[in-house]
């Protein structure tokens, strides 16, 4: 394991996250910190001068990227060493979220540099808050390839997956990426469009890949600001492999008891698995 304890002589980097649109979203703790620590390291400076003015922070920024030269991560890890605190953030969100940071989490971690992350807003948890898709286990695939061909190949790996699955996605590019998604996971796989989370015009819609492909391509205005799309799991193999005497009976079940106890009584009536039953009721139950 790796240094779980800290040089105590260091400075801390905090991993700082501002918001995705509405600046009430800024927790009191990270202006507390932009305040207070010796340099921000930014994304873009110029971009983080308007969040700085409306919090009347006054803190030194400088610009940092994932392709900063070494010498630049370098440089603010000797800071750190000598004792100075350092504030990570990215033009919105949380850093290191489809966003640059992890080399300079990496090299200070390396480093035995203490790093304190400030929660905060995030567009992908934002999402899969609200649009009703099963939020028990998902997959985060950050960006879809931009060409047509290789963001098709990238969704047939991901056909089978059954967890969730979300991706941010290019205004300009939703309206192709919903007909791929309809075409490759199948018309009828349940999606949802996350826009301009916590902004004016935030718009948030759940419905069958083709009707979302056939609204999105017929409205400009879906093809507009920010975005979050979320794919439902494909489903199991199990639910598949359940007939329809099974099904009958878990539909049977699932009206009187919870989800096991009518897995465990139908798989005795059934001879099912009951692994396979639990599943499928866990599949379908808010069908
Ligand atoms: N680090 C950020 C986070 O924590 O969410 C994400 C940065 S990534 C470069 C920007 C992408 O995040 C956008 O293209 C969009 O897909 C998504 N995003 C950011 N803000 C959003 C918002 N307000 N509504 C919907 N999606 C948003």
């Amino acid at each position: 394991m790796q240094h779980l304890l800290s040089d105590q002589t260091s400075g801390i980097l905090y991993v700082v996250a501002t918001p995705i649109g509405n600046l009430d979203d800024m927790v009191p703790r990270a202006v507390e910190t932009l305040q207070t620590v010796n340099v921000i390291a930014a994304e873009d400076t110029r971009h983080s001068a308007r969040l700085m003015a409306h919090f009347q922070i006054s803190t030194p920024m400088v610009a940092y990227h994932d392709h900063s030269d070494e010498r630049q991560t370098q440089g603010l890890v000797e800071r750190l060493q000598r004792g100075e605190s350092v504030a990570l953030i990215s033009d919105a969100g949380t850093p290191l979220v489809s966003d640059p940071g992890y080399r300079l989490v990496r090299a200070v971690r390396e480093a035995g540099v203490r790093i304190v992350p400030i929660p905060g807003a995030c567009a992908m948890i934002a999402a899969l808050s609200a649009v009703g898709l099963p939020s028990d286990r998902f997959a985060f695939e950050g960006f879809l390839p931009a060409k047509k061909g290789t963001r098709q190949n990238s969704l047939q790996a991901l056909k089978d997956e059954t967890r969730t699955l979300i991706f941010y996605e290019a205004p300009h590019r939703i309206a192709d990426t919903l007909q791929d998604m309809a075409e490759v996971f199948g018309p009828e796989r349940e999606l949802a469009i996350a826009r301009e989370l916590t902004k004016t015009f935030e718009t948030i819609c759940k419905g069958s890949a083709k009707e979302l492909a056939e609204w999105v391509a017929s409205d400009s205005n879906q093809q507009r600001g920010e975005i979050v799309l979320i794919a439902r799991g494909a489903k199991t193999k199990a639910v598949d492999a359940l007939d329809a005497e099974s099904i009958r009976v878990m539909g049977i079940l699932l009206e009187e008891l919870s989800v096991k106890q009518a897995s465990a009584l139908a798989a005795k009536v059934t001879g099912q698995k009951k692994k396979a039953l639990y599943q499928w009721a866990l599949d379908n139950q808010d069908k």
